[in-house]
């Protein structure tokens, strides 16, 4: 089977399928070579690595994967595309596809099953609908990783790698940082893509720390502070805070904490680093 990131050999195999697109699950597929080098250049796999897929599409991404890694796990939920991934990877020993939503499968039993329990490297061109949960499901679960490349919306890129007192900063910012080291690694215009999506992308890749970067006592409970810190973006943190039914801290117990930490009582939850959120968690 001929490689499939280009116009003409995609087209083809859509017209072989009769393929059509479904809006629902962000399918817009890479039709460019080089920027597809890029992406398995900067997730840097090499002849030992499983790697998961999400997404595989047509299967496009996915050659270049079974030519680099030793072993690749592809999960895709379209089932209209799976008699097409047999056809398009047909040439490959070392890939499963497996029909089935990313956010159903186990990927904890899936690194045992396939990695022996090792870390995995994950890399996807994303549907861009469901971006957010698919990175927290990544972090969140105790799936060993080693790093996340992805494609995504530019601006999710921006916000993924935002740091405080910026628009872009926020939740999102400040879960993908405390998890990992993040690095945009190229800018995708809509061409490179069949549809064209709305929107620039931008490939990310997310390098994890083995061990946290900052000294958080209770994960659940600084990410709770952190998203009722960004609920409110315009109010005073410790106001903000204080309207927070679910964290139940006064306004007068973020403003002492704050004081201790050597910050205005009447600072903003935007200008916080991720350590000093780490630090004013601890003290709550
Ligand atoms: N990897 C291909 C490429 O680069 O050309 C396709 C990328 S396309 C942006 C996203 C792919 O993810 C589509 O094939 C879509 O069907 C699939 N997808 C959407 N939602 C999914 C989910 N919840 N679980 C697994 N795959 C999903």
């Amino acid at each position: 089977m001929a490689y499939l990131g280009n116009p003409k050999n995609t087209i083809e195999v859509l017209q072989k399928y009769q393929f059509h697109f479904q809006k629902r699950y962000g399918q817009n597929f890479l039709i460019d070579g080089n920027v597809l080098e890029r992406i398995i250049a900067a997730a840097e796999i090499t002849g030992e690595d499983c790697v998961l897929e999400i997404g595989p599409g047509i299967g496009t991404m996915t050659q270049y994967l079974a030519e680099a890694a030793r072993e690749v796990a592809a999960v895709e939920i379209d089932r209209n595309l799976i008699p097409i991934l047999e056809d398009t990877l047909s040439g490959y020993r070392n890939v499963t596809v497996i029909n089935e939503d990313i956010l159903n499968v186990d990927m904890e039993k899936l690194a045992r099953e396939k990695n022996g329990g090792r870390p995995l490297k994950v890399v996807a061109n994303l549907p861009y609908y469901i971006t957010t949960p698919i990175v927290m499901k990544l972090f969140e679960s105790q799936v060993p990783l080693k790093s996340v490349t992805l494609m995504v919306q530019k601006e999710v890129a921006d916000r993924m790698q935002a740091g405080p007192g910026t628009k872009d900063y926020g939740a999102l910012s400040l879960a993908v940082q405390y998890y990992a080291s993040p690095r945009v690694v190229a800018h995708v215009p809509p061409n490179c893509f069949i549809p064209r999506p709305n929107v620039g992308s931008a490939v990310i890749r997310l390098t994890r720390y083995e061990e946290p970067p900052v000294p958080a006592e209770d994960e659940k409970k600084m990410f709770a502070l952190i998203r009722a810190s960004f609920r409110q973006r315009r109010k005073t943190l410790a106001n903000g805070l204080g309207n927070a039914p679910e964290l139940a801290v006064t306004r007068q117990q973020t403003a002492a904490a704050l004081e201790k930490l050597g910050l205005s009582p009447e600072i903003r939850g935007e200008m916080l680093t991720l350590e000093q959120f780490a630090r004013l968690s601890n003290l709550l």
